[in-house]
């Protein structure tokens, strides 16, 4: 490996271990969180909370907040509740 390929690994190491929660296949949405974008989260009459990057979560009681998530789950950008 030369120098420059091996400052290259450090840094994509460092992505993602920064972002560990989060799947290379999710690559646009760490870039989203690396600008720091929230992720959207909309509750549907089930109780079922629908995110910005496409999951779906649902809590045995309360809101996310109640339930002292600040960040998401799927892609680790800080949750934005939606009324
Ligand atoms: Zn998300």
């Amino acid at each position: 490996m030369t120098v420059r390929e091996d400052a290259i690994a450090q840094a994509i190491k460092k992505v993602w271990t920064r972002r560990s929660t989060v799947s290379a296949s999710h690559f646009t949405t760490v870039m989203l969180a690396e600008m720091n974008v929230p992720c959207e989260w909309t509750v549907d009459d089930d109780g079922y909370w629908k995110t910005a990057c496409g999951e779906e979560w649902s809590f045995e009681e309360g809101s996310p907040k109640d339930n002292g998530v600040n960040f998401c789950f799927s892609c680790g950008q800080p949750v934005r509740v939606m009324k």
